[in-house]
């Protein structure tokens, strides 16, 4: 739990008996920055080290390491809760705007074979709140780097946001309200949970959606992302064209580039087959390389290939410029500190790397 878990309300009855402009001072000191509040200095000592003992007041994180690449511009956060889950939380910061990549569960149940995270085995959800936390963590360092504002929010980090979506859902909603980034800023990005995209063909709450794809017929895709055994293609891509319809907003699709596995003519064939008729945009990242799947990204010349025949099928493509990489803070590496153990503790891939096909 965090403190970002309590309603304005909550936090009104934890200040009976002191004026009432404290309940705004306070609520907008936790918005501004991810500070104790003992260190909230607009605060009369006394009332401070009262609320420093108050449990619901606390953070959930503390920031156990801090990582940075790109000159800077890219910092990765090793967060840590008093229970031992670790997620991990990136910024990126650009001159105009700035994105975080916010971790949804501690690890992932989902087995992925080729991403970090999977291979890390599932840990717990995480609360709004503790997702909430993690936009305010960034959006303070954002303001303190002087990047631009923290205006684009991506469910890319640890987890599977729609096995979580509840509190996901919340986080968006208090995000929303008390930070205003608007749920058109939020990109969810989910490996296919079926139910968990009905659910967003119906909410009021616009977010972007993106689908990890990496495979265009079921033969392939059970193998690397299993819960395709469960939500076969023929149902994810109904669910998509409901969502589509409902919604009117476009979707994309996340393919991560594996060499002699899914980066041939005939997968950009298939691919295209299905992103066409959605009228989807599609993102390649060449695969980043993880412990325990150790195939290789397809070379950048390959990947030029790729988009170009999907273009030539009508199907935009952009290739997804990666952050981080020296940090392992690029899609997929994140394994919150797998060395150590922890909540979500390592256990070996499930899916053997698939040798290539011919
Ligand atoms: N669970 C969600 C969101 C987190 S993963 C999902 O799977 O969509 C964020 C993105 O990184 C997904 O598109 C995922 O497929 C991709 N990814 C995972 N491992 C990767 C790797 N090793 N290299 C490149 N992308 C990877
Ligand atoms: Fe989970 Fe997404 Fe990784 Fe699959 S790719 S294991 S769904 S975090």
């Amino acid at each position: 739990m965090s403190r970002f878990d309590l309603s304005r309300d909550e936090l009104a009855a934890l200040l009976e008996g002191e004026p009432s402009y404290r309940v705004e001072q306070l609520w907008r000191a936790f918005h501004l920055e991810h500070l104790d509040v003992s260190e909230v200095t607009t605060l009369p000592r006394p009332l401070r080290q009262r609320l420093a003992l108050e449990p619901a007041l606390a953070l959930a994180w503390r920031v156990a390491r801090e990582s940075t690449s790109d000159g800077g511009a890219t910092r990765k956060w090793l967060l840590e809760a008093d229970d031992g889950a670790r997620v991990e939380t990136v910024l990126m910061g650009y001159r105009r705007r700035t994105t975080v990549c916010v971790s949804s569960q501690a690890g992932c149940a989902m087995g992925c074979s080729f991403c970090a995270t999977g291979q890390l085995g599932f840990g717990r959800h995480l609360s709004s709140g503790e997702i909430v936390e993690q936009v305010v963590l960034a959006a303070g360092e954002a303001a303190r780097a002087g990047f631009g504002r923290l205006g684009n929010i991506v469910f890319m980090g640890m987890g599977e946001p729609l096995a979580n979506a509840a509190n996901v859902l919340g986080a968006v909603a208090r995000v929303n309200r008390d930070l205003g980034i608007g749920a058109r800023s939020v990109t969810l990005s989910t490996v296919g949970v079926v139910p968990g995209i009905e659910r967003l063909a119906t909410e009021p709450l616009q977010v972007n959606l993106a689908v990890s794809l990496h495979a265009a017929n079921d033969e392939l895709r059970d193998r690397l992302v299993p819960i395709n055994r469960r939500y076969p293609l023929g149902r994810l891509m109904e669910a998509c064209r409901r969502y589509r319809e409902a919604t009117r907003r476009r979707i994309s699709f996340e393919w991560a580039l594996i060499a002699g596995v899914n980066d041939r003519p005939v997968d950009a064939a298939e691919l295209a087959a299905l992103a066409r008729p959605l009228g989807a945009h599609v993102n390649l990242i060449p695969l980043n390389p993880t412990p325990g799947y150790p195939v290789a990204g397809t070379d950048a010349a390959g990947v030029a290939a790729f988009r170009d025949a999907l273009s030539e099928r009508g199907v935009n493509a952009t290739v997804r410029h990666t952050r981080g990489r020296e940090v392992d803070a690029a899609c997929g590496q994140l394994a919150a500190g797998m060395e150590v153990g922890g909540l979500g503790r390592r256990r070996p891939a499930r899916v053997a790397a698939p040798a290539p096909l011919a």
